[in-house]
């Protein structure tokens, strides 16, 4: 998961308003930031490093700098290590011009991308997917650059969603299956795009839309010009996860708030099932708290915000090691031994991946001295991994993949596990379930259903 910020003015200096974008969508991606533009001179700039975007990036020297246009990136690493090289924005002056992509998403066919462009002469300097789809532009020479970017995509197969910086202007570009989210902002004759809604209120903009799945959109002088992929998909596959822990409560995706989805789960959830003589209802902060709103309003139990987060450690399941993510959890969340102490409480969390969060705060519960202890789940076991961008790469990983529910309550130490179904989940997030991703819960992948190479529209005056 990672989240990209692009910012289009036709006056200048719009760099240090990435820089707040990224900070918005800080929730994407801890590992490392960066901020990409094109100076007078015709030629891509890029400063990126590790670490969270105030520390990877100097919010006063991209104030000063001198950009009409200007991308960025938030990194947690799916495809490629974790280190600077892999870092985004990619950049290159090439023939045609400057070029920087920042990516969110993870393309399923890299590696035979990248076996057939290393035979064309093509050196991949990253490990990073990203790249196979700057190598693809910058192998068609001939072509300007906007042109050469449509038929990269065209190629391309999985989960894209792009902003890319061309001399021809700001570029913001959507997989044909739409799943990761991506929303165009506007205020007066400025243009931004984001991975998530959240980014533009930090600058005064406004949500003007969702950019469409197989959606490229071209900002510059003329104003926004919208283009189709030469791609279709029968079916979507927007990302159910975004709704379930992802995405900040504050978004909107699809014309849906992530919000109200996510209190919708915490009701259903509250139906599948509620233990005997509870005395109230805790979540896991913050990702669990608006579902365990949710279940509270549902059930009638009071709400206590009875575990309490340390803000400022960063969230456990994008650290990149296990060793850190326990670490982080203990570092993170503390339950309050007052609040528990000789009480019954319904503990909400939005999913169980690993498992290593929910095992260590039942057991420092228990140490409250709790008399019982329901853990409440508001989405489906997850028993498969994710190909679409999402750091679960196995079925090893994964607690419900290799343990019964039952199993997975006795080793987390709760007195009882429940789940959302999915049926319920896809109800609450209000969205027809022939438009959701939700293969990590069901194992139902994109495989056969693969984009038709036909025009969607307008693609003719792209292509010759
Ligand atoms: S597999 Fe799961 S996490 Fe990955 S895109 Fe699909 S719903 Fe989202």
């Amino acid at each position: 998961m990672c989240g990209v910020f692009g910012a289009f003015s036709p006056r200048n200096f719009v760099a240090e308003e990435v820089y707040l974008g990224l900070s918005a969508l800080q929730h994407r991606g801890q590992e490392s930031a960066g901020v990409a533009w094109i100076d007078e001179n015709r030629r891509v700039n890029v400063v990126k490093g590790m670490g969270l975007v105030y520390e990877a990036l100097s919010q006063s020297v991209l104030a000063e700098t001198p950009a009409k246009s200007a991308i960025g990136h938030v990194r947690y690493s799916t495809a490629g290590g974790s280190m600077l090289q892999n870092a985004q924005p990619i950049c290159a002056n090439y023939a045609q011009g400057p070029v920087a992509i920042a990516h969110n998403g993870n393309l399923t066919n890299f590696e035979s991308l990248r076996d057939t462009l290393e035979n064309r002469g093509a050196i991949f300097q990253s490990t990073s997917d990203t790249e196979a789809i700057l190598q693809l532009l910058a192998h068609q020479p001939q072509r300007r650059p906007f042109e050469a970017l449509m038929r990269a995509l065209a190629e391309a197969r999985g989960a894209y969603s792009l902003v890319v910086l061309l001399e021809e202007g700001l570029v913001a570009a959507r997989d044909p299956w739409g799943f990761r989210p991506l929303s165009l902002g506007r205020r007066g004759d400025n243009y931004y795009v984001a991975s998530e809604s959240c980014a533009f209120s930090l600058l005064g903009a406004s949500f003007v839309r969702d950019v469409e799945p197989g959606e490229v959109i071209l900002i510059n002088e003329r104003g926004v010009t919208s283009y189709r992929l030469p791609l279709e998909s029968k079916k979507k596959w927007l990302c159910s996860f975004e709704y379930v822990y992802f995405a900040r409560p504050d978004s909107m995706i699809e014309g849906r708030s992530v919000y109200r989805a996510r209190q919708e789960m915490g009701r259903k959830l509250a139906q599948v099932e509620t233990a005997n003589d509870v005395d109230f209802v805790a979540s896991l902060p913050d990702s669990g708290t608006t579902a365990a709103l949710g279940f509270s309003a549902e059930s009638g139990l009071p709400f206590e915000a009875a575990v309490v987060r340390n803000r400022y450690v960063g969230r456990t399941f994008i650290q990149p090691t296990q060793k850190v993510r326990e670490l982080g959890v203990r570092i993170k969340l503390s339950p309050s031994p007052d609040l528990f102490r000789n009480r019954s409480a319904v503990l909400v969390d939005d999913s169980i991946v690993r498992g290593t969060t929910a095992g260590l705060v039942v057991a420092m519960i228990r140490e409250c001295r709790a008399k019982a202890l329901h853990l409440r789940i508001s989405s489906p076991p997850v028993r498969f991994p994710c190909f679409y961008g999402i750091d679960t790469p196995s079925s090893v990983d994964l607690a419900a993949a290799k343990y019964s529910l039952d199993d997975i309550a006795r080793t987390v130490g709760a007195d009882s596990l429940r789940y959302l179904t999915r049926e319920a989940m896809i109800e609450a997030i209000g969205l027809p379930p022939d438009s959701l991703c939700t293969a990590c819960f069901d194992g139902q992948y994109l495989g056969g259903e693969d984009a038709s190479a036909s025009c969607g529209g307008n693609c003719g005056k792209i292509f010759d």
